[in-house]
């Protein structure tokens, strides 16, 4: 079978979690080897068997820390000549995707960003489902020219275990002065919250306008720590300041796709369920019973947030203790 390149992402040497639902989308297409940029592949070796990895291409180099995206996608396209891989697994990330299109560039091939699930086709070549104008079209694609290159939406596939070699090849790169033009000169760690991120998370709790200001949208991060979720947010909240954009969900926020989704006091424009409509479960709590958002809600609580949220809080609670 031919293999599969699947681009790690990790930190600080812990792999992530899309990177386990890459390597399960890659045994579909063939068999699967892990592209790690930077140190700590020997201390991932074990899950990266774990979740089915052949070989673990390690470039070991500094040039990854110091630039930016240019040197990840120069060692695909390096590898890309050197294996002929079948496709090309990315998280679609914001990194991601731009690695996946500068890959496409170099490789003159074609790139499939946003799948929420890879499958073989009949012919073997990779067929993408993604979730178009807000998941109300669901589109199979796939590249008719060169290499498959494919983004994956984290938490869209889910992770599956089977035993790989892992087996670790050492790759001798060295990043091109092109790639080397724009450097990183400091980094700042973001502040640690206790909660999970949000587009790895299981379960996101997202408020909106609804919430009223932001001392009303300190409910939604109540109930979210009740359930052990992350906060998100429509855009107009985080237009409006109550809460920082980085946790934006839509279309020109962060897209989602939690085991369980709840909408409070969101209305559930296009332009929000684009970011969120392929979630496994979906709660809305609206107080209008015709807003949109109960279109797409497994569970919909017609009511006031601030009276229903409180009394959700109170039964987590009960039910935990
Ligand atoms: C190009 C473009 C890109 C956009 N990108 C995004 C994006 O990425 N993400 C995004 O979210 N939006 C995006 N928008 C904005 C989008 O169109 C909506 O304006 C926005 O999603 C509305 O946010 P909302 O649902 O919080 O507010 P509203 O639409 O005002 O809805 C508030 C809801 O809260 C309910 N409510 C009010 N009070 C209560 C209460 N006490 N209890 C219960 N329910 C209550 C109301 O019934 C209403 O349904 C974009 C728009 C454009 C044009």
């Amino acid at each position: 079978m031919a293999e599969v390149l699947v681009l790690a992402e990790h930190s600080g040497g812990t792999v992530k979690k899309v990177t386990t639902e890459l390597l399960t989308a890659a045994r579909r297409l063939g068999t699967p080897s892990v592209v790690w940029t930077g140190p700590g592949a020997e201390g991932a070796r074990e899950k990266l068997a774990e979740f089915g990895a052949e070989k673990v291409y390690v470039a070991d180099g500094t040039d990854f820390a110091d630039y930016v995206v240019a040197p990840k996608a120069e060692l695909l396209a390096h590898l890309v000549s050197a294996a002929s891989p079948a496709a090309v697994l990315i998280a679609g990330s914001a990194e991601g995707k731009e690695v996946a299109g500068r890959l496409a560039v170099k490789t003159g091939s074609g790139v499939l960003t946003d799948a929420v699930d890879v499958v073989a086709g009949e012919d073997g070549t990779a067929l993408v489902s993604q979730a178009n104008f807000g998941g109300a079209v669901n589109v199979h694609s796939k590249v008719k020219s060169g290499l498959a290159i494919i983004t994956v939406r984290p938490n869209a596939v889910t992770p599956e275990v089977a035993a790989g070699a892992a087996e670790v090849v050492a790759v001798e790169f060295v990043a091109s002065d092109a790639a080397r033009v724009a450097r990183v000169t400091s980094r700042e760690a973001a502040a640690k919250s206790a909660r999970p991120d949000l587009q790895e998370a299981q379960i996101v709790v997202s408020g909106g306008r609804g919430t009223g200001s932001a001392d009303g949208f300190a409910v939604i991060e109540q109930l979210a720590d009740a359930l052990g979720a992350a906060v998100g947010a429509s855009r107009a909240v985080t237009d409006a300041g109550w809460y920082p954009h980085a946790f934006q969900v839509g279309q020109t926020g962060k897209t989602v796709s939690p085991q369980l989704y709840a909408a409070v006091g969101i209305s559930g424009a296009i332009q929000h369920r684009a970011g969120m409509q392929t979630s496994k479960t979906i709660i809305a709590i609206n107080k209008d019973p015709e807003a949109p958002i109960f279109e797409i809600a497994d569970f919909g609580v017609v009511g006031d947030l601030f009276t229903v949220v409180p009394q959700l809080i109170d039964e987590i609670g009960k039910r935990k203790g």
